[in-house]
């Protein structure tokens, strides 16, 4: 057994992303822990902030239930995530509270600010978690640095419009069911989602995702992911071998034109 964690910034960002790759690593007998940064508490027009972010963090951790893992909401502002000592420590301690051995967050580049500093934190924390006399609450530090995953960012792209080449990729048609329930469970984003990305289909939208992003490994519904490898992050092949017969090579090498 082997603890997963997944954290993003916002609720709903992992159901997205990363669900269906969650639902296989616990159905093989994993356990999984999510957690945001953030409670989404902007994410609404219908509901003020602290209340938005009580809802969202409702549905997260209804989502997780779908699958067994236990959810953690990091409590820092939408859109106001930064790369600083106090959020540091906070994406750290979640991180500890998962006792993580694996890591699959944000990717480095993506359309969101928040995003992208939720990507430069917790590869920082990594290191920091495994770093004793680095206080942060009450989890214990962890003995080793994890292995460090990238998802997708949003929609494939940086903000650059740049094709993003996944390292390798988990079959996830198995478990699509699944993960198309955990993104339902995100009821109070039908709106926002097509009020602020003109996304009138929240659930659609997501398996035109996932199916374009399986093209790159002639299949029908994949998620994508790249390994960190710096030093002194772990470089061998966890993930990857945890996903077993859902493990795919990617067949695409050359960045794609815009489509
Ligand atoms: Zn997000």
């Amino acid at each position: 057994m082997t603890a997963v964690l997944a954290i993003h910034a916002h609720p709903d960002d992992i159901e997205t992303l990363c669900a269906g790759t969650l639902a296989v690593l616990a159905a093989a007998g994993h356990q999984i822990r999510i957690a945001t940064v953030t409670g989404g508490d902007l994410g609404s027009t219908a509901t003020a902030p602290p209340e938005t972010s009580r809802i969202r963090q409702a549905e997260a951790a209804r989502a997780a239930a779908l699958i067994g893992a236990e959810y953690r909401c990091g409590e820092v502002p939408d859109l106001g995530v930064f790369k600083d000592d106090p959020t540091r420590r906070r994406v750290t301690e979640l991180i500890r509270w998962a006792q993580a051995e694996v890591v699959i967050t944000a990717s480095p580049a993506d359309y969101h600010p928040d995003h992208e500093a939720v990507s430069q934190l917790v590869r920082d924390s990594c290191f920091a978690a495994s770093v004793p006399n680095y206080a942060t609450g009450e989890a214990p530090p962890l003995e080793a640095i994890p292995h460090l995953y990238f998802m997708d960012p949003i929609g494939g792209r940086d903000r650059e419009g740049v094709w993003t080449i996944p390292d390798f990729g988990a079959d996830v048609s198995a478990v699509f069911e699944t993960k198309k329930a955990m993104l339902a469970c995100h009821v109070s984003q039908d709106a926002w989602v097509a009020r602020q990305h003109d996304i009138p289909d929240h659930l659609a939208s997501m398996e035109a995702w996932t199916r374009k992003r399986a093209r790159d490994f002639e299949t029908d519904l994949a998620e994508g992911f790249r390994q960190y490898r710096h030093h002194p992050y772990p470089r061998t092949p966890l993930l990857q071998e945890l996903l077993g017969a859902r493990l795919l090579a990617p067949v695409a090498q050359a960045p794609r034109a815009a489509s």
